[in-house]
């Protein structure tokens, strides 16, 4: 299906992973482009579904649908019962101490900024430091910019040498009494960076700062640990681990959770109202009020015993193999200079090529049936601190074949070659 096969990357597909079974695990992996085989390299955008994870929020549709909680009828048992089930998968996968500790949010972004403006509006003041790294999305800048506003404290900023590593000498120094959070993302978005993740919390908590851990990047394609690594906030989105849109999860630590202030309040998360006083539930209803996007939720945990069936150890594996095999073939091509090249890496590559502009690239790439994402990614200060203002950026998942790096890398040499 991609033409001249190059024997040498046949050769190099690991024997343990069968990449080409799981292709068959996702129907739109089959769709055509242009005329072109689809080869989907935005997975940092968003990742494709399996179709057990389609099948399951039609059943959902299908046999289970009710709201939840509130009635005693059977629909509503089988819909509470399917939802707190996918809070158990969420707890299980994650290995966190209790499933009320789990709460339901639209994605990364609405759980930061659920964060900000409970827990943050509640214990962050003028005199107070929070830390952030130059590494960030912007879902983990703004919302924290905005609140600074309202409160007056100020934000810090770790920051990365030339590569894209965070420099943990210089944190170091920026940590004090007067640091209250740590909030800093597990994999960049942008560059595919690692971060140091226990190092960094380690000395956030010996200054006796709480940690806000952004796993939008990393769930997918690292295994998470709450109990080792010990954040006290850990958030990540669905669809970017093969689950729903509109689906996403905040991990507090459950004392943490259950003396922080709602974010949003009405039904369901309350335990007593009268027209004077309301007495709150604890996690996680405290923080789900109103009803909430029930059917993609158990889509999300669909998804997760999908990715634990392949397992993350086979998958991070697998990538780092196909990661290191792309920025070779990538890397000796005339004209692509590579931004972001830390040691520690996982899934993303981001360049740009002499004689195009980045847009010219993605369209040609898309010509051959290639999805990448072009811009700055929701992370212009990253970009601007290395010097661009936007890039091309394919992105891996497990799905993705040697052979689809032999198409993108040979798309990208025939554009250089005419360039030339
Ligand atoms: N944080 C990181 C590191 C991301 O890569 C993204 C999305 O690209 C987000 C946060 C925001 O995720 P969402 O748009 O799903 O809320």
């Amino acid at each position: 299906p991609f033409g001249d096969t190059d024997i040498k990357s046949v050769q190099r597909l690991p024997t343990a992973f069968d990449v080409y079974a799981i292709r068959q695990d996702f129907p739109i992996l089959q769709e055509f482009v242009n005329g072109k085989n689809l080869v989907w390299l935005d997975n940092a955008a968003t990742t494709q579904k399996p179709q057990v994870v389609i099948d399951r929020i039609s059943q959902f549709y299908k046999k289970e649908n009710s709201n939840i909680h509130r009635a005693a009828h059977e629909l509503a048992a089988r819909a509470t019962d399917a939802y707190e089930e996918a809070r158990n998968i969420i707890k299980r996968f994650l290995n966190a101490t209790s499933a009320n500790e789990i709460v339901f949010t639209r994605g990364t972004t609405e759980a930061i900024n659920l964060i900000a403006n409970s827990w943050g509006d509640q214990h962050l003041s003028s005199d107070d430091e929070i830390i952030i790294s130059h590494l960030e999305h912007h879902a983990n800048i703004v919302p924290w910019q905005q609140l600074s506003k309202k409160k007056g404290f100020r934000i810090r900023v770790i920051p990365v040498d030339d590569e894209g590593n965070l420099l943990i000498e210089e944190y170091a120094k920026l940590l004090s009494p007067k640091t209250k959070l740590v909030s800093f993302t597990h994999v960049s978005n942008a560059l595919g960076t690692i971060t140091p993740v226990r190092k960094i919390i380690d000395l956030a908590h010996n200054a006796g700062a709480k940690v806000l851990l952004d796993g939008a990047q990393s769930v997918s394609h690292i295994s998470v640990d709450l109990q080792e690594l010990d954040p006290d906030f850990f958030v990540f989105s669905g669809h970017k681990i093969f689950g729903p849109t509109g689906i996403g999860v905040l991990y507090g630590k459950e004392d943490l959770l259950n003396s922080t202030q709602p974010y949003q309040s009405g039904g369901n998360m309350i335990r007593d109202v009268t027209l004077e006083r309301t007495e709150f539930h604890n996690a996680p209803n405290r923080f789900e009020a109103g009803t909430g996007n029930i059917a993609d939720a158990v889509g999300l945990g669909a998804a997760i015993q999908y990715v634990q069936r392949i397992g993350l150890d086979h998958i991070y594996r697998y990538e780092h193999e196909l990661l290191d095999y792309a920025t070779t073939q990538l890397k000796q091509i005339a004209g692509v200079k590579l931004i972001g090249t830390a040691k520690e890496k996982t899934s993303v590559l981001s360049f740009t090529l002499a004689g195009y502009s980045n847009d010219e690239v993605g369209q040609a790439l898309n010509e051959v049936g290639i999805a990448v994402r072009t811009g700055h990614h929701c992370a212009q200060p990253i970009l601007r601190r290395l010097g661009y203002e936007s890039s091309v950026r394919p992105s891996l998942a497990f799905y993705n074949t040697y052979q689809e790096i032999d198409l993108l890398a040979r798309t990208v040499d025939r554009l250089a070659w005419k360039a030339a």
